[in-house]
C-alpha cells in the first residue's frame, strides 16, 4: 500500500466548478478565490470548491491563462508513476485499432484527449518522440520517461522540447535528447500500408503529420487516374498515396522547403513509383497558384494543408482572409466537377469558419460539401472541451452548376 500524499489546495469562486463537473480540464486563472502563491510554476495541487469539497487535482502555473490543467477527478488517485502507467496503458488500447502490419505510426498520448494535458508523444514504429508543452509535465519527466519505457517496448525515446511554445509556460527551449535506448537519424514507417522516412531528430514537428492519415486515405478514392495538386505537400504524404491508386495518375507536389521535396521524391521512389513521371515543385503556393491560373492550368483534384495561419485569436481576422485567397485560388485552377480537399490547423478557425470561407470563396461555382474529418482516432478529443479540435478538413466538389 502506498502513503497518501497531501496536496497543497486552492479553492474556486462560487460556481465556478460547474464546467469542471462538465468534464472540462482547464481552470483559468479568473476562477480562483486567490492564486495559491504557496505552489511552485508545475506543481501539483487539489482544487476545492467555494464549499470546501475536492473538485480535482491538477498542476498549477501562474504564469498561463490556464492556470490549473486537470490530471484527475479521484481522490484517491496519487499523481505518481502508477498513475502515469495506467494513462498509458488506456491510451496503448485505443492505439490497439492500428495492425502494426499496415499502420505502426501513430500518436500514442494526445495531451488532454488522452488524459494527459501538456503532453504529446508519438510513435513511429518502435521509436517515440516526446514533447512536453508545460511546466506541470516537465515536473513529472522522470517518472513519464519510467513509465514509457515500461509501457510501450520502445527501443529508443527522443523528448524533442525545440518548441518556442514552450516560453510561454517559462520553460526553455531544449535540442532534441535521447532518453532511453538508442534513435536514428532515421525511421522507415508505415502507414495504411504505404511506406515513409521519418526523421525524429530534426524534421517538422515530430517528424511526420500524422494527424492526416485518414484524410490521406479518404483521398484514394478521388485520385484514380487523376491530374493532382498536393500544396504544403511536405514530404508528400498525400502525393504518394495519390499516385499509388493508379498508373495514369500523375502528381504535383508544391512547397516551399528544398529539403521536404527531396525526402517527397524519396517517398516515391521508395513505394516503387517513378518520381519522374510526377512534379516536384519548391515554390511559394500563393505564387505557383497565381501562375498556375495565368497558364490556365487545370487540376482534377487539389489538396490544401496549409501550415496554421492564425496562431492566436488576435491573427484570426488576418488568417480568414488568407484562407479565403488560397481557396478561390484553389477553386480557379479546378476542372468543373474537381474534388478540393482543404485543411486548417488553426485552432483560432472552427469547422463553421471553415464553411464558411468555402462558401464566400465559391461564390457561382457550384460547391457541394462531400465529406468533413477532424484529426483522427489516434487524436482523441476530450468531448467537454470541442475547443482542442484543431484540425479541420473538407472534401467538396466544385460542380460548376449548382
Ligand atoms: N500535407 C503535409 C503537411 C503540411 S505541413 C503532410 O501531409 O505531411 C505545412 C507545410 O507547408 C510545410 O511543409 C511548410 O514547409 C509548407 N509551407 C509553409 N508556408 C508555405 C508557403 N507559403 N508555400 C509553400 N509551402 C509552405
Amino acid at each position: 500500500m502506498q502513503a497518501t500524499i497531501h496536496y497543497p489546495s486552492t479553492t474556486l469562486k462560487p460556481h465556478r466548478d460547474e464546467s469542471l463537473a462538465g468534464g472540462h480540464a482547464w481552470i483559468f486563472s479568473g476562477a480562483l478565490q486567490q492564486p495559491p502563491h504557496w505552489v511552485k510554476a508545475g506543481g501539483l495541487l487539489d482544487v476545492k470548491s467555494a464549499t470546501g469539497q475536492f473538485v480535482a487535482r491538477g498542476y498549477y502555473n501562474p504564469q498561463t491563462d490556464i492556470a490549473i490543467r486537470i490530471l484527475t477527478r479521484n481522490q484517491d488517485e496519487m499523481i505518481d508513476a502508477e498513475f502515469l502507467r495506467q494513462r498509458i496503458r488506456r491510451a496503448v488500447a485505443l492505439r490497439s485499432v492500428f495492425d502494426p502490419a499496415i499502420t505502426n505510426a501513430y500518436r500514442l498520448l494526445h495531451s488532454e484527449g488522452d488524459g494527459l494535458p501538456g503532453l504529446v508523444v508519438d510513435r513511429f514504429g518502435d521509436i517515440l518522440v516526446v514533447q512536453i508543452q508545460t511546466a506541470g509535465m516537465e515536473q513529472l519527466r522522470p517518472q513519464l520517461i519510467e513509465a514509457l519505457v515500461q509501457e510501450t517496448q520502445a527501443t529508443g525515446i527522443l523528448v524533442r522540447n525545440d518548441s518556442t511554445a514552450r516560453r510561454r509556460e517559462g520553460l526553455e527551449v531544449e535540442e532534441p535528447v535521447v532518453v532511453s535506448g538508442e534513435v536514428p537519424e532515421q525511421v522507415a514507417i508505415r502507414e495504411n500500408g504505404v511506406q515513409f522516412l521519418v526523421d525524429p531528430w530534426h524534421g517538422q514537428k515530430t517528424g511526420f503529420f500524422l494527424d492526416q492519415r485518414d484524410k490521406r486515405e479518404a483521398l484514394r478514392k478521388y485520385a484514380h487516374g487523376k491530374r493532382v495538386l498536393n500544396c504544403f505537400s511536405y514530404t508528400g504524404g498525400f502525393s504518394v498515396y495519390a499516385a499509388l491508386t493508379n498508373p495514369e495518375t500523375r502528381v504535383t507536389s508544391v512547397d516551399v522547403s528544398a529539403p521536404a521535396m527531396e525526402v517527397a521524391r524519396q517517398h516515391f521512389t521508395l513505394n516503387g513509383l517513378d518520381p519522374a513521371q510526377h512534379e516536384f515543385v519548391t515554390a511559394d503556393v500563393f505564387d505557383y497558384l497565381e501562375e498556375a491560373q495565368r497558364n490556365g492550368e487545370l487540376f482534377d483534384v487539389v489538396v490544401l494543408d496549409p501550415p496554421a495561419f492564425a496562431k492566436t485569436k488576435d491573427a484570426r481576422g488576418q488568417a480568414l482572409k488568407a484562407y479565403r485567397r488560397l481557396n478561390t485560388l484553389a477553386m480557379q485552377v479546378l476542372q468543373p466537377g474537381g474534388i478540393l480537399l482543404t485543411c486548417s490547423c488553426s485552432g483560432v478557425v472552427g469547422m463553421d469558419d471553415l464553411l464558411g470561407i468555402l462558401s464566400q470563396s465559391a461564390r457561382h461555382r457550384g460547391v457541394q460539401l462531400l465529406e468533413t474529418y477532424t484529426h483522427g482516432v489516434d487524436h482523441p478529443t476530450n468531448l467537454a472541451m470541442p475547443e482542442t479540435v484543431y484540425l479541420k478538413a473538407v472534401f467538396c466538389r466544385v460542380a460548376g452548376d449548382l
